[in-house]
């Protein structure tokens, strides 16, 4: 049977502009399409941290500018990155699947993902959107209104509450076009972040870490591998200090005791450990590898990177 990978790519392996986007959903699609080449079955789900804060911004404009504008939620951002992200992987999948002679569809799903609005994430807003900002523009962001973090020793980001996802709400849809053969990029952004009220869903003002969504997919879609590609080559404790180390594999329970311990930012490496370690533990014979697009291969092969099993 063929193997089952949820990949999740990082918003910020995406780059800041448009043509850095293009180049690096070439990047990914060359990796990914080495595994489709091999027999896996692809769930793509990307992140958009720099690009929903990118569009917010724009969207903010407009609405100053034009009063005949409201300011966009959070989750129509979420859905706006979503398309175009989807578009630029979609595309790049597409030629590199192409190339390779594999004739396979590829497709974007709009993914809106359920959150409960009594989640304790919307009182601590801890996840890092938008573009790097000096100290002095943190503080004015903060005097706006909008709470503002220091993102893992990297700068001063804008900062939203990021609550779990509880539910994939297209989480048939994706399964119909895994099983038909498609080659699926869903969840993106972490989904769009929606909650229940009688029969509608409505848009939440959060960004859920795609690192979540991905685990949930992965286990709904009983996949084997949840495969975390990001900015660093693996997971290291004391990251970033003189006594920094690099773990090549970390059993569930010592993923836990690390995270019980805070060993890992929240908004950065946090939610990929802790998405790993719960989706190797959810059932015997799967593992989440986490690494960067230049070791992927190996790294499946337990040869680079950092495996949760
Ligand atoms: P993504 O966009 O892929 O989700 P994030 O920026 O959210 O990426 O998280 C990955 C980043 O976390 C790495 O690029 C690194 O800068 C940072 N990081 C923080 N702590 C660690 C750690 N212990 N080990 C490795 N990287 C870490
Ligand atoms: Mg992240």
């Amino acid at each position: 049977m063929a193997r089952r990978i949820v990949a999740a790519i990082g918003g910020n392996a995406l780059g800041e502009t448009l043509p850095e986007q293009r180049r690096a959903a070439g990047e990914t699609a060359r990796v990914l399409g080495g595994l489709i080449q091999g027999g896996d079955q692809i769930v793509l789900v990307h992140g958009s941290g720099p690009q929903i804060g990118l569009i917010s911004a724009a969207m903010t404009g407009l609405a100053r500018r034009d009063p005949e504008h409201p300011m966009a939620p959070l989750s129509v951002c979420t859905a706006m990155a979503q398309g175009y992200i989807g578009y630029d992987l979609q595309n790049a999948l597409g030629e590199e699947l192409l190339r390779r002679g594999i004739r396979r569809p590829v497709v974007t799903l709009l993914t809106q993902v359920e959150v409960d609005p009594a989640d304790p994430a919307f009182d601590h807003p801890d996840k890092p959107i938008g573009p790097f900002l000096t100290e002095a523009e943190a503080r004015e962001m903060e005097c706006r209104g909008n709470p503002v973090m220091e993102d893992a020793g990297r700068g001063w980001r804008r900062a939203v509450a990021s609550p779990q996802p509880k539910r994939v709400v297209e989480l048939e849809s994706i399964r119909t076009l895994l099983d038909g053969g498609s080659v699926v990029v869903a969840g993106g952004g972490g989904g769009i972040p929606v909650a229940a009220v009688g029969n509608a869903l409505k848009g939440v003002g959060a960004v859920v870490d795609k690192d979540f969504t991905a685990a949930l997919l992965a286990r709904e879609l009983n996949a084997q591998v949840l495969l975390i590609l990001t900015g660093v080559a693996g997971v290291a404790i004391h990251y970033g200090k003189p006594n920094q180390r690099w773990l090549t594999h970390m059993t569930v329970p010592v993923a836990e005791t690390y995270l019980s311990r805070g060993e890992f930012p929240p908004g950065s490496m946090r939610p990929k450990v802790a998405a790993g370690a719960a989706f190797a533990k959810s059932a015997s014979g799967r593992r989440c590898v986490i690494t960067d697009l230049a070791h992927a291969e190996e790294a499946l092969r337990g040869q680079a990177g950092t495996t949760i099993a």
